[in-house]
């Protein structure tokens, strides 16, 4: 072969330019002659395949080029020599790249010094040598074409390995797209898969585009991989490389796939819009093959694409609520949305409605019976709106209607729930609260116009039960108002920022303490205090006061057990703790659980506890009161009825109240001395509790003339700013020692 030769085939068949862009074809020359490696290196010296320049690698052993191939990723072509340290030197080292390094890809081209040396055919196949030539037959040019098969065919090997592992990759994505991560493992695999057939490193982005709307769509980086990995998550228009850009937006304008020199950016037609863009870098131009694979792929992927996307729909937003088979939340979200969006709106409403004490519904009769009860009212609602409105279960006991004003209004509703519901053959009235809003009032998303419906709710529900109130911007700023106290109470609590005071509580007889009151304090970070008054019926409301009534009660008791260590004398021995419980706290069933403990980790005795309630427990059911009190007497803890006669049912109660003291509110300790109503029924409440075989407190005690009053109608004990302010614990101690050391 002559340098003319080789000069004509190298400017003929082999671009140069792009060359140096791209990583170098990796070979490695085996061969115990030196002289053999150097005239390899001089043929090759300069030549370029498949656009890509030679990089040779050298092994003088068997056992070298063993090491090598260990060490070296990527090495595309073993030129090897037969005859090295044994004679067949070159087979062994055959097997061993194949079974012990595991390297299929790898092209071999055995080199014979002479035509006698040849392994047997049945050798050439058992050993995957993909070529055979003797030295004196590889001229610069032969050798040229050798290569030139060989790489291709170890390019194709590679190609299609990545794209095996990318079609992998894709498969265990549909195959597990039930599992989070769906979309985005899917759409890596897509990347992986492209990235194969190009013949590149996965380097990457795939965008998902919402469904077009009025509003636009907005398309969002899904996957990304190599250099572009830190683009996740981004909306194309935040990419910070114009290049990529453009060309996603062209691709997704033109809706068809983008082959240009440096990227391949290809369209994936999602429904409803929804479509898909990947974009993939390329090192050299795609050859004709390349981009019919890639055509065929896309229209798989693209179906593939919107089964993930139907499945992934189906299981995040599942528009049915599977128990009642009515839309759910997302559904009636997407329905005011598409209302809305539609002109659709005006002169409508939105109702919430939510079953008054469900919860505590469920708790009582199970919740077969909690999911028999809603049943029966969603077919009510449904059969009133009689197919003209959209009914929904927004949440567990929330059912959410929308439709014209005339139909969706309190008065219409509040009929579905006059008669009883027939449950387990049982007749139950329910009662609702409801919140509403009209659709005119405001101009936002579905989303917005919940929120407010939900605001209306909470605005009725804080009315009480079987209320109902519509949204207006003043409702608006007293819910995020209280809002924003419940959070600031919720970080007060987190943060120990709340303290418990007691006050002390006397005999009237003789000023006698008798025990103290723990109240709950809230000293906000610029040094104000927010009464209890305030943000208890927020931390009520919230649920909230579960554990922080949980925590009020473990203070008293603590603080209590520190007093009582003290020793007879300045100690409190014999001296109760009240506290204050709320019957949110009352009804939970682990209540009397969290007491007996409370009490055993202080070491305080259970007589020397006591628990104001007042009258409104009796929201739980007088039956589960009554029994839950018998429990709470059992152990001697004592139970007292706090602001009596403030209560809505007071009296009919009270005979079924099993308590030992019941305490007059203040407001009828203030008007003792005005002859007043609330005087009188003071002076009813003494004998009533006596009758009832109770002690009769006093509260808000101010003046002397107040007590001397009490003292006359036989009132036991007081409690006010006359005797004493609710103080801490630090002062309470000293207080204590000098009325209990020395009695009057
Ligand atoms: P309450 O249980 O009726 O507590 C008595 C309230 O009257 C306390 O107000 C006390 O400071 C105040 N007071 C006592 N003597 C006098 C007096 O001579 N004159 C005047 N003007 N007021 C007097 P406070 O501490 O503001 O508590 C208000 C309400 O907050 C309590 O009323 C109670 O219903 C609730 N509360 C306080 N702490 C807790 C708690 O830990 N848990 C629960 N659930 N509620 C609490
Ligand atoms: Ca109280
Ligand atoms: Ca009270």
């Amino acid at each position: 072969m002559d340098d003319e030769d080789l000069l004509e085939f190298i400017d003929g068949a082999v671009p140069a330019t792009t060359a140096s862009l791209r990583e170098p074809w990796r070979i490695l020359v085996v061969d115990d002659d030196p002289d053999v490696h150097e005239s390899t290196a001089y043929g090759l010296r300069g030549l370029e395949i498949e656009g890509r320049s030679l990089q040779l690698l050298h092994a003088n052993s068997a056992a070298e080029a063993l090491g090598v191939l260990r060490r070296e990723r990527d090495v595309a072509v073993v030129l090897l020599d037969v005859v090295m340290e044994t004679d067949n030197a070159g087979l062994v080292t055959v097997v061993a790249i194949r079974n012990e390094l595991g390297l299929a890809h790898v092209r071999i081209i055995l080199r014979t010094g002479q035509p006698g040396q040849a392994p047997e055919i049945d050798t050439i196949r058992r050993y995957d040598i993909n070529d055979y030539k003797t030295k004196s037959e590889l001229t610069r040019t032969k050798l040229y074409t050798t290569l030139t098969a060989a790489i291709r065919s170890y390019d194709q090997l590679r190609r299609i390995d990545a794209s095996r592992r990318g079609l992998e990759k894709i498969v265990a994505a549909s195959n597990q797209f039930i599992a989070e991560p769906g979309l985005q493992s899917f759409a890596e695999g897509v990347i992986t898969q492209i990235a194969g057939l190009v013949g590149v490193e996965p380097e990457g982005v795939v965008c998902a585009c919402t469904p077009r709307t009025e509003a636009g769509s907005h398309c969002v980086v899904v996957a990304a991989a190599g250099r572009l990995a830190h683009l996740m998550q981004h909306r194309i228009t935040d990419i910070d490389d114009p290049y990529i850009v453009a060309s996603l937006t062209q691709c997704l304008a033109e809706r068809r796939n983008l082959l240009a020199e440096r990227s391949v950016t290809l369209f994936f037609a999602g429904r409803e819009g929804g479509d898909f863009v990947a974009f993939v870098y390329a090192s050299a131009p795609l050859r004709d093959v390349d981009a019919h694979l890639l055509e065929v792929f896309c229209t798989n992927i693209a179906l593939c694409a919107a089964n993930v996307e139907l499945v992934t729909r189906l299981r995040n937003h599942a528009f049915v609520d599977r128990m009642l088979g009515l839309p759910n939340r997302t559904a009636f979200l997407q329905h005011l949305d598409d209302a809305v969006a539609a002109g659709g709106a005006a002169g409508h409403a939105i109702g919430l409605m939510d079953v008054d004490q469900f919860a505590e519904t469920n708790d009582m009769f199970g919740h077969g019976y909690g999911d028999q009860l809603l049943a029966a009212i969603a077919q009510r609602l449904g059969a009133v709106q009689d197919g003209a409105g959209f009914l929904a279960r927004v949440a567990g006991d929330t059912f959410g209607l929308f439709g014209l004003e005339s139909s969706v209004n309190p008065e219409r509703l509040r009929s579905v729930f006059e008669q009883p519901f027939e449950i387990e053959n049982v007749l139950r009235p329910v009662s609702v609260c409801m919140g509403f809003v009209r659709c005119d009032d405001t101009n936002g998303s579905g989303l917005e116009l919940l929120k407010d419906a939900s605001i209306a709710l909470k605005r009725a529900k804080e009315l009480g039960q079987g209320r109902s109130a519509y949204y207006s911007a003043e409702v608006g700023t007293v819910t995020r108002e209280r809002t924003r106290m419940l959070h600031g109470l919720q970080r007060a609590f987190d943060h120990e920022h709340l303290f418990v005071v007691y006050q002390p509580q006397v005999n009237l007889a003789d000023g006698r303490p008798i025990g103290v009151e723990a109240l709950l304090r809230w000293r906000t970070d610029d040094g104000k205090f927010v009464p209890p008054d305030r943000f208890i019926p927020v931390a009520e409301q919230s649920g909230l006061i579960v554990t922080m009534g949980a925590w009020v009660l473990r203070s008293a008791l603590h603080a209590l057990a520190a007093l009582r260590s003290v020793g007879p004398q300045g100690g409190a021995l014999g001296i109760r703790v009240a506290v204050n419980v709320s019957s949110v706290q009352f009804a939970q069933p682990q209540f009397l659980e969290l007491v007996d403990e409370a009490l055993r980790d202080s070491g305080v005795p259970p007589e020397c506890l006591e628990l104001e309630i007042t009258e409104s427990v009796a929201v739980m059911g007088m039956e589960r009161v009554a029994a839950l009190l018998r429990q709470i007497k059992a152990r001697g803890i004592a139970v007292a009825i706090d602001d009596f006669g403030t209560g809505f049912s007071s009296l009919s109660y009270l005979d079924r109240l099993p308590a030992d003291r019941l305490k007059i509110d203040r407001a009828f300790v203030m008007s003792l001395d005005s002859g007043r109503l609330g005087a009188r029924i003071a002076e009813m409440i003494v004998p009533l509790g006596h009758q009832l075989g109770m002690q009769v407190l006093a509260e808000g005690v101010e003046t002397e003339a107040q007590a001397d009053i009490l003292r006359a109608l036989g009132c036991d004990e007081a409690q006010g700013y006359l005797y004493a302010k609710p103080m801490v614990i630090g002062d309470l101690g000293p207080w204590l020692a000098q009325r209990l050391g020395a009695p009057p």
